[in-house]
C-alpha cells in the first residue's frame, strides 16, 4: 500500500494526465483525417486504451488513502481494467473481422466490467454508515422508481432490438446494467437524504455519460449506423475518468446538519415513488416495458411496506413517550409527566391551582415486615382510591416511592384541603394484603398557587415542607407556613428571635397533668414549652424546637425549660408524695457531656429532689447514639433522675436496644393509644406494651388519651399512668393550682 503522499502524487499525475488525454482524444475526433469505416488504431486504440486505463491506476492509488471505501475502489479498479481488456479484445480481435460480430468476444470482459462497476457502486454508495431500516427501504423504493422510469423512458420508444436471441440479450445487457447502476446510485442516496456528496455526484455523472453511450451505441447498432470511433466513445471514456475523479472527490456529507437518521418520512422517496406509481398507471396505454411495470410495482409495494413500518414506528414511539412519563408499578403519571404538566399549567397563568403532595406513614415498615411485594401491592391500591377520590380535573403523579403528587386546576386553598380530607378518608378503610388486613395513613402538603408560589419548582417545594410538617405534627394534612419553611427569609428572621427569646426568658411552659390509675390521682405533670411571640401568638414547639435542633439552640432551650419548670413546680405536691415533673429534652442535649451534671445543678439550686423529675427523650434520639446516650442515662440516674422513653413504639428501634439503655418509663405514643378503644391492632399493642413493662419492672404512661373507653381499658389492663386531652389539655401555671385543687375535690 502506498503511503498518502506518494499515493497522493501518483494520483494527481495520473489524473492530470488522463484529464489532458481525455481533453485531446475528444478534441482529435475532430481534427485529425478518419478513415471511411471512420476507426483509428493510434487514437481509438491505443489512446483511448491509456486514457481509459490511467483512471485505473488512480483508483488504486485511492486504495492507500481510504480505508473504508477501499473494498469499492478496488472493485471499480476492477472494473476499469475489465473495460480496458474488453477495449484491447475489440481493437485486436473483433475489429478485424468482418463482418463486425454481434455479440463479439469483446462483450465478455465489457458485461463483466458492468457487473463489478454495479458491484463497486454499490460498495461505495453505501459506506458501511449503520443507517436506520426506513432509509435502506426508502433508497430502494427511491432506486426501484428510478429504474422504472428511466426503462420506461429509454426501453420503449429508443430501444428496440431485434436479431437474435443472444443479440437482443447482449444489446439489452448493457442499458439494463445502466439501469441497475442508477438504482444503486439513487438508493445510496438515501443515507445522505438525496443530497449527494461530491463523489457520489461525480459518480452519478459518470454513470449518466456511460447510459448515454450505450443508449445511442445500442440504437445506432440495430439501426446499422454505428461507426467505430466518434465522439460516442468519448462518452465511456470520460465517464471512467469521472470514476476516478470521483475516488479523489472529499465523500462524506456535503452539509454534515442536513444529514440526519430518524424515522422520518422523507419528501424523495415519496416523488419517486410517485414517479413510479405514473409508471404503472401509463403502461396500459403506452406500451410500457414490462420490466418497467415490474421495477415500478415492485417500489410501490416497497412504498407500501415503508408506510406499514413509519406506521409501527410511530406508534412506537408514542408508546415509548408515554412510558417515560407513566410510572409502571401504578401506571399513574410520573415525576416527569407530572413537572411538565405543572410547567404547563401555570404557564397560562390560572386563577388558582393547588398542588398536594402526600406520602404514606409507616410504608418503610410494610415494606420491612411484608416485603416489597406487598409494598407494591398496597401502592397500586392506595393510587386506585386516590384516583377515586379526586377530581375530574385534577392530575394524579406518583412521585416516587411511597410519595404522590396531586395537581388540581382551579382549585383554593378551601378547596384543596378538602380534597386533602377526602384523600385521607379514602384510607380508612384497611387493605389486605397477603391475606392480612392493614390500614396505612398519610400525610398530605398543600401549597395553593399564587399564594404560597408561582413557579413550579418553589410549589413543589413547599408543597413538601408542608407535608413534613404534616408528618412531624401527625396532622393528616398541612398547608404551606413559611414559619416551617427550613429555607425562608422569615425563618431566620424567626431563629434570631427565638435567640433572644431564649436569652431573655420569654419561654413559658404550659402543664400537662398525668393520671395515676390505681389511685384515681393526678401524679405528675409533663412541661410542655410555648413561646408567646409579640406578633405571631403563641407558638408550639413544632414551629421552633425543629429550627432550634438545627441551629445549635437546644442547650440554651432546655436549660431555660428545666429552670422554669423546676422553679414553678418544686415544691407543689400530689396526693401522696411530691408533684413528678416531667420535662422533655432532645437527642443533642446528651450529645453534651456536661449535660448530666448540669441537670443534677440546677435541681441543686432549686432544692429540687431529683428523684421527682423525668426526663422524655424520644426512642429515635436514644437510638441514634446509644454509647453516649448509656453513659448520660447511667450518670443521670445515678443522681436520682428518671428518664423516659417518649413515644414509644414509632421509632421502629429493636427492643434489644432499648433495654440496654436501662430506663425507668415508657411513654406508649399517642398513635396507639387514641385509637385503642375501636382499632383491635392498636388495642393489641397497648396490652403487648402493658405486660412488657410489667415483665420489665417499667413504669408505662399511655399518651393521647382522649375518650372514656380508652381510659377504661387501659385502667382495666393494668397501665400505670395515663395522659390525655380526657384527663386535661396542658394548662399555663396559673390554672394548673386550681386544677390539682379542684380535681383533689372531685377525686376525694
Ligand atoms: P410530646 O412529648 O409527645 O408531647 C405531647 C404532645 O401531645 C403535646 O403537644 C401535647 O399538647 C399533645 N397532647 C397531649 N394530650 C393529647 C391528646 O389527648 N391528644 C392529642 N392529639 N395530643 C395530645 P405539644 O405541646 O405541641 O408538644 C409537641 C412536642 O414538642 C412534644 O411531644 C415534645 O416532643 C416537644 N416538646 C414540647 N416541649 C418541649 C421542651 O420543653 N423541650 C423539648 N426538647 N421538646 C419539647
Ligand atoms: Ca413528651
Ligand atoms: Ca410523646
Amino acid at each position: 500500500m502506498p503511503s498518502r503522499p506518494r499515493a497522493q502524487r501518483v494520483l494527481r499525475w495520473s489524473m492530470a494526465l488522463g484529464g489532458l488525454l481525455t481533453v485531446a482524444y475528444t478534441v482529435a475526433f475532430w481534427v485529425v483525417p478518419r478513415p471511411n469505416s471512420g476507426y483509428v488504431t493510434l487514437w481509438d486504440g491505443w489512446i483511448a486504451t491509456i486514457v481509459a486505463g490511467l483512471p485505473a491506476v488512480g483508483m488504486a492509488a485511492a486504495v492507500g488513502l481510504r480505508r473504508r471505501a477501499r473494498l469499492g475502489w478496488l472493485v471499480m479498479s476492477l472494473a476499469v481494467l475489465l473495460n480496458l481488456a474488453g477495449n484491447l479484445v475489440s481493437i485486436y480481435h473483433d475489429q478485424n473481422l468482418d463482418p463486425l460480430p454481434f455479440p463479439a468476444l469483446s462483450d465478455v470482459p465489457w458485461l463483466a466490467s458492468y457487473v463489478a462497476c454495479a458491484a463497486a457502486l454499490a460498495l461505495l454508495t453505501q459506506r458501511g454508515r449503520r443507517v436506520h431500516r426506513g432509509t435502506h427501504l426508502d433508497g430502494a423504493i427511491a432506486g426501484l422508481s428510478a429504474g422504472a422510469i428511466a426503462v420506461s423512458l429509454w426501453f420503449g420508444p429508443l430501444l428496440s432490438v431485434t436479431g437474435s436471441p443472444a443479440q437482443v440479450v447482449t444489446g439489452l445487457a448493457y442499458p439494463l446494467f445502466d439501469v441497475v447502476f442508477i438504482v444503486v446510485i439513487v438508493a445510496g442516496l438515501a443515507p445522505q437524504r438525496y443530497r449527494p456528496d461530491w463523489s457520489s455526484l461525480i459518480l452519478s455523472l459518470g454513470v449518466g455519460l456511460f447510459a448515454l453511450g450505450d443508449i445511442v451505441y445500442l440504437n445506432q447498432t440495430s439501426a446499422g449506423t454505428y461507426v467505430g470511433g466518434t465522439w460516442l466513445e468519448a462518452t465511456w471514456v470520460v465517464g471512467i475518468a469521472l470514476f476516478a475523479v470521483a475516488a479523489w472527490a472529499p465523500s462524506g456529507p456535503r452539509n454534515p446538519v442536513a444529514v440526519r437518521d430518524d424515522a422520518g418520512v422523507s419528501v424523495v422517496p415519496a416523488v419517486f415513488a410517485l414517479g413510479a406509481l405514473a409508471v404503472l398507471v401509463v403502461a396500459p396505454f403506452y406500451g410500457v416495458p414490462p420490466l418497467a411495470t415490474l421495477l415500478a410495482g415492485g417500489a410501490v409495494a416497497l412504498t407500501l411496506a415503508r408506510t406499514l413500518l413509519t406506521v409501527r414506528e410511530l406508534r412506537l414511539a408514542n408508546r415509548s413517550r408515554r412510558e417515560a412519563r407513566t410510572d409502571d408499578l401504578t401506571a399513574l403519571a410520573n415525576r416527569r409527566r407530572f413537572i411538565e404538566h405543572l410547567d404547563d399549567l401555570l404557564a397560562t397563568t390560572p386563577a388558582a391551582a393547588a398542588l398536594l403532595i402526600i406520602d404514606l406513614d409507616g410504608f418503610k415498615e410494610v415494606n420491612d415486615t411484608l416485603g416489597h411485594h406487598a409494598g407494591d401491592d398496597l401502592l397500586v391500591h392506595v393510587a386506585g382510591r386516590f384516583a377515586r377520590a379526586l377530581p375530574e380535573a385534577s392530575l394524579l403523579a406518583r412521585l416516587g416511592g411511597d410519595e404522590f403528587g396531586i395537581s388540581l386546576p382551579g382549585c383554593r386553598h378551601a378547596d384543596a384541603t378538602a380534597v386533602a380530607d377526602t384523600l385521607l378518608a379514602s384510607l380508612t378503610d384497611p387493605f389486605t394484603l397477603d391475606g392480612v388486613a392493614m390500614r396505612v395513613s398519610a400525610s398530605v402538603g398543600v401549597a395553593t398557587y399564587p399564594e404560597h408560589g408561582d413557579d413550579r419548582s418553589e410549589l413543589l417545594r413547599h408543597a413538601d415542607v408542608a407535608m413534613y410538617q404534616a408528618k412531624r405534627r401527625r396532622a393528616g394534612q398541612s398547608s404551606y407556613d413559611p414559619v416551617d419553611d427550613p429555607n425562608t427569609v422569615e425563618k431566620l428572621a424567626l431563629l434570631e428571635e427565638f435567640r433572644t427569646a431564649v436569652e431573655q426568658g420569654q419561654l413559658v411552659m404550659h402543664y400537662q397533668p398525668t393520671l395515676g390509675l390505681r389511685t384515681g390521682h393526678i401524679v405528675g405533670v409533663e412541661a410542655l414549652v410555648r413561646w408567646p411571640h409579640p406578633t405571631r401568638g403563641l407558638l408550639y414547639p413544632d414551629t421552633f424546637i425543629p429550627l432550634a435542633e438545627r441551629r445549635g439552640l437546644i442547650p440554651p432551650l432546655t436549660r431555660a425549660v428545666l429552670d422554669l419548670s423546676i422553679a414553678e413546680i418544686g415544691g407543689m405536691r400530689a396526693h401522696d408524695g411530691p408533684l413528678q415533673l416531667s420535662v422533655n429534652i432532645s437527642g443533642h442535649d446528651l450529645l453534651d457531656d456536661a449535660f448530666p451534671e448540669r441537670v443534677l445543678d440546677i435541681c441543686a439550686m432549686h432544692r429540687f429532689d431529683p428523684s421527682a423529675l423525668t426526663l422524655e427523650i424520644t426512642e429515635t434520639a436514644l437510638i441514634a447514639e446509644p454509647a453516649r446516650a448509656t453513659t448520660a442515662i447511667h450518670r443521670l440516674r445515678a443522681g436520682g433522675v428518671h428518664i423516659a422513653v417518649d413515644d414509644f413504639g414509632v421509632g421502629y428501634s429493636s427492643m434489644a436496644q432499648l433495654l440496654e439503655l436501662a430506663v425507668d418509663e415508657l411513654k406508649l405514643d399517642r398513635s396507639f393509644v387514641t385509637g385503642a378503644a375501636v382499632d383491635p391492632r392498636a388495642h393489641a399493642i397497648v396490652r403487648a406494651t402493658i405486660e412488657l413493662t410489667r415483665a420489665l419492672g417499667l413504669r408505662l404512661v399511655a399518651e393521647g388519651v382522649e375518650d372514656e373507653p380508652t381510659l377504661n381499658l387501659l385502667r382495666e389492663a393494668g397501665c400505670d399512668i395515663a395522659q390525655g386531652y380526657l384527663i386535661a389539655r396542658p394548662m399555663p401555671f396559673e390554672r394548673l393550682t386550681d386544677h390539682l385543687t379542684a380535681r383533689a375535690v372531685d377525686v376525694g
